[in-house]
């Protein structure tokens, strides 16, 4: 096939590299993005999207099976309500297809030539792309490596059979009966949460000492409570071992045992996806074993850039996007460097999790004094209307000049408060400014105008 040359190449269109690509199109930088895959990576195709699917589909069914048990709380009788996950797939299916074709018509419209194969260096100008149609060499004045992660394999349960991945968990079409999952971080909680409310017996394994380590025990406190209430075990402190005969071995601090487990979800983190890249050919400087970047994401190679998972974490789909458009506009000749005041995160377990910039401990480990507050959902009137009165909002902020350093929240629905804790850290708001802002009514944003007034000493309603 013709070899082609271009101003800039983008290898994997996850959010990162479709990000990139786009705006690097709307820039007028000649652009070729190559895919081995579909458009839209592990993000669009087996994850935010899929697993946020799911996690849809299993709360509208959990509401209905407790209607259906109590009686209907709120007046409503349901019966027998059933779960046809195969129904459910197709449908989880049908929203990744419609988003894969509106990746490919913005990456058209951009005017950025899209090629389906996989792409492996020559040297840090050149890449062969090896498809159906045979190899084809491109050479790029720059390039960006955005070819994302996969997830880790434990040696003992490789992926296959009864051992799933969040890929194959995302595409069972019938819910096992009973379910071990291995790793209790985000993609452990959030799966394993959505198949108890789909009724499988679910219990999760973390080596660590509690869930969801990387947050505050007040942040996943009424995630815990939730568990226990659907009815799953949690086994801290624990390592799997061997799977066999259904049942999954599990080695505690007070000794081993075998578990039920029909089927073994193991979510223990993800590892850059360099398979098949020929990166050795680049010897590009690493960090741990992610490529190394700086404030521009250029690795240590000139004109070579990594953005997204590849470059560690926080591995979310929101930083690959916003380093794609950097690095977009860095090729345009424009100048530019990474100076995002936080990258916000969401844990979207049942109660949602939601954090922006420092929480109180690592506040104070970087030498601030802080004030801090936080506002409970038992006192905001929506949340009550909602059914959803657990969990709070808090605030983080100079005890000086009442700077917020971080906002965080647990509760129904907090996802959508993550714009507004980015956007008042991203500007630079104080206290001040969120307590003397008028927040609707009724809405469980009140919540964050509270504590607000809760660390300036008066908060009004509680
Ligand atoms: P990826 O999305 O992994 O895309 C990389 C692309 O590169 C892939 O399409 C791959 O096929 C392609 N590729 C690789 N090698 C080559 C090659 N040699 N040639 C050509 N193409 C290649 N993040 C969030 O922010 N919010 C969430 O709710 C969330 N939920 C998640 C749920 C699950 C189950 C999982 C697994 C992840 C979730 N994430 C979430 C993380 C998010 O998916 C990633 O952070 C994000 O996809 C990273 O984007 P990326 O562009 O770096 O890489
Ligand atoms: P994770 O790092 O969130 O959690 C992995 C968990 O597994 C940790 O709690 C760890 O202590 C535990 N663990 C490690 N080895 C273990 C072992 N041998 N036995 C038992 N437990 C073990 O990783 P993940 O859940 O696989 O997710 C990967 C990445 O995907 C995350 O870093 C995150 O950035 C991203 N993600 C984000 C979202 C979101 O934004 N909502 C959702 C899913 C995934």
């Amino acid at each position: 096939m013709e070899p082609i040359e271009t101003d800039l190449l983008v290898i994997g269109a996850g959010p990162g590299g479709y990000v990139c690509a786009i705006r690097a199109g709307q820039l007028g930088v000649s652009t070729v993005i190559v895919e081995r895959n579909r458009p839209g990576g592990t993000c669009l195709n087996v994850g935010c999207i899929p697993s946020k699917a799911l996690i849809h589909v299993a709360e509208q069914f959990h509401i209905a099976r407790l209607q259906a048990r109590d009686g209907g709380a709120l007046g409503i009788s349901v019966s027998d309500p059933r779960i046809d996950l195969a129904a459910a797939v197709d449908w989880k299916d049908g929203i990744v297809s419609r988003l894969n074709s509106g990746v490919a018509g913005l990456l058209k419209k951009a005017g950025v030539k899209s090629i389906q194969g996989e792409a492996r260096f020559i040297d840090g100008k050149t890449v062969m792309i090896r498809s159906e149609m045979g190899e084809q060499r491109l050479t790029a004045r720059r390039i960006v490596i955005a070819t994302g992660s996969r997830p880790v394999e434990l040696p003992d349960l490789p992926f296959g059979g009864a051992i799933l991945s969040s890929t194959q968990a995302l595409a069972l079409t019938a819910v096992p009966r009973t379910l071990a999952v291995v790793g209790g971080g985000y993609i452990g909680l959030e799966i394993g949460m959505a198949f108890a409310k789909l009724g499988a017996k679910v219990t999760i394994v973390e080596a660590e000492a509690r869930i969801l380590p990387q947050y505050d025990t007040d942040l996943t406190k009424p995630v815990a409570e939730r568990l226990k209430e659907l009815g799953v075990r949690v086994m801290t402190g624990a390592r799997a071992g061997g799977h066999a005969k259904g049942r999954l071995n599990v080695e505690t601090g007070g000794g081993s045992e075998r578990i039920a487990a029909e089927k073994v979800l193991v979510t223990v983190g993800r590892t850059p996806g360099f398979d098949g890249l020929g990166l050795d050919e680049l010897s590009l400087a690493m960090s741990g074993p992610f490529l190394r970047i700086d404030e521009q994401c250029r690795t240590s190679m000139r004109d070579v850039f990594a953005i997204g998972d590849v470059t560690g974490e926080p591995m979310l789909a929101h930083r690959a996007m916003a380093q794609g458009e950097m690095v977009a506009a860095i090729a345009a000749g424009r100048p530019g460097g990474w100076d995002k005041a936080c990258i916000p995160a969401i844990c979207f377990t049942d109660p949602e999790i939601v954090t922006a910039g420092l929480d109180p401990e690592a506040a104070r480990a970087a030498g601030h004094a802080v004030r801090t507050a936080s506002f409970p959902f038992r006192a905001n009137g929506r949340a009550m209307t909602l059914g959803a009165e657990t969990g709070f909002v808090r605030v983080v902020a100079r005890e000086d000049n009442h700077l917020i350093l971080g906002l965080q929240a647990v509760g129904a629905g907090m996802a959508e408060l993550a714009a507004a804790f980015s956007a008042l850290i991203e500007m630079g708001a104080r206290l001040e400014d969120v307590a003397e802002t008028i927040h609707a009514h009724p809405t469980q944003g009140e919540a964050l105008q509270e504590a607000a007034l809760a660390a300036l000493g008066h908060p009004l309603h509680i």
